[in-house]
């Protein structure tokens, strides 16, 4: 049996460039190892989550670890939390928040609060408090807004908002969409008013209105969802699974899954995120581990911010850290695709299938040449994101046989 890696390099996908002569960033990077690895294996697209499917960096790896996002995604409320590094457990009940301005007459007059540039820290944590025995902890986010966590036994998500979705209407009364949703429903509105009174006196509001400033005096909320309860990843698959990521979004999604997150000196989740360092944690960590996930963010962060020689860049350092997966005493599967495409073009994810490679000593060849969208797509694997993982355990040797 082999141990396998998985990278996921965040955003990989791309179109064509026209500063790079209608290339992607990937084709017209200098990338030797990935290319070796193409000859020595197998290349092909993949699709995150089905076809055309503009997946989040949530969904798409819940999918490539082979969780059903159908069964399992309930809202953005727990991943945007864990995106802010709050910790939500099973059966928390999180949210997506943001501070606005209630009147006098108790309507929002401002859904952002005049888009604070202050740091809400304080009023976060002036509003982070227990209320009959359920734990409400809320943490900044950019500017106005903010995501809370509810902690507790007996909890529902299935809530609607607070939030009116639109100025000049008072905040709304939270409601259980079935009966038994009623209890927390109650238990939420009883914190929301508590915090109107604190908002109201904070110095911080007090402040602001001094100044002519809009009050952060009402914390509207949306998008309730349950930390999902996901199936142990070492029980599912007869694997110790770690992970090396620098965005704590997907850090916290991995340990719902059970997962150890490694640390590694200099990663970070932004572009210049020290690649050597985490590829050698990943490698270091086979003695203990059978499988390890690493994010590469970088991608995905050139990508959003339209810079296609940034994401090319990003894309050559990864391939000098990957020569570590490349020396003889180490016989493991290597898996290197994406989680979504984020096309520089475009400025966010797009629905674009992913370039995937597959190396593994002593498993097939396809006659592939080159890692890149265009190639891969002469490559001879299509494989939708859910069913990675059984791919993995087959070219590792460990699938469990299906029949007699
Ligand atoms: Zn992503």
């Amino acid at each position: 049996m082999k141990k396998i890696v998985l990278i996921v390099m965040d955003g990989l996908g791309d179109r064509p460039s026209k500063v790079l002569g209608n290339k992607t960033p990937l084709q017209v990077s200098y990338r030797p190892t990935m290319n070796r690895m193409a000859r020595a294996g197998i290349t092909g697209l993949m699709f995150p989550i089905s076809q055309g499917v503009r997946s989040g960096s949530d969904t798409s790896h819940l999918s490539i670890l082979g969780y059903d996002t159908l069964k399992v995604y309930s809202g953005r409320g727990p991943f945007e939390a864990m995106g802010l590094g709050m910790e939500v457990r099973k059966g928390d009940v999180a949210f997506r928040g943001n501070f606005a301005t209630r009147d006098n007459e108790g309507r929002i007059s401002d859904r952002r609060a005049g888009r604070i540039s202050e740091s809400t820290e304080d009023l976060c944590e002036a509003i982070t408090m227990n209320v009959d025995g359920y734990q409400f902890t809320v943490k900044p986010g950019v500017e106005h807004r903010a995501a809370l966590v509810v902690h507790g036994e007996g909890l529902s998500a299935n809530l609607t908002d607070s939030d009116p979705h639109e100025s000049g209407l008072p905040p709304e009364e939270v409601r259980g969409i079935a009966d038994d949703d009623e209890k927390t429903a109650r238990v939420i509105n009883k914190y929301l008013s508590l915090t109107r009174e604190i908002l109201d006196n904070h110095p911080f509001n007090l402040e602001r209105v001094r100044e002519g400033k809009l009050p952060a005096n009402e914390f509207l909320i949306r998008g309730a969802g349950k930390a999902p309860d996901l199936e142990d990843f070492n029980v599912k698959y007869s694997m110790k699974g770690a992970c090396v990521v620098g965005i704590p979004m997907i850090t916290g999604i991995c340990k719902l899954a059970g997962m150890d997150p490694i640390a590694a000196e200099g990663v970070t989740g932004r572009a210049d995120s020290d690649y050597e360092s985490k590829i050698r944690a990943a490698v270091n960590s086979l003695d203990r581990y059978d499988f390890v996930l690493v994010n590469v963010k970088g991608t995905d962060v050139a990508g959003h911010d339209s810079d296609p020689i940034l994401k090319r860049d990003v894309i050559e350092r990864a391939d000098r850290a990957y020569r570590q997966l490349l020396t003889d005493d180490l016989d493991v599967v290597v898996a290197i695709t994406g989680d979504h495409s984020t096309p520089v073009s475009y400025g966010d994810h797009s629905g674009d299938p992913l370039p995937i490679l597959i190396y593994a000593e002593g498993n097939r060849v396809d006659g592939s040449s080159l890692f890149d969208e265009v190639s891969c797509a002469r490559g001879s694997l299509r494989i939708n994101s859910a069913d990675l993982m059984q791919y993995l355990l087959n070219v590792s040797d460990r699938a469990e046989k299906y029949g007699a």
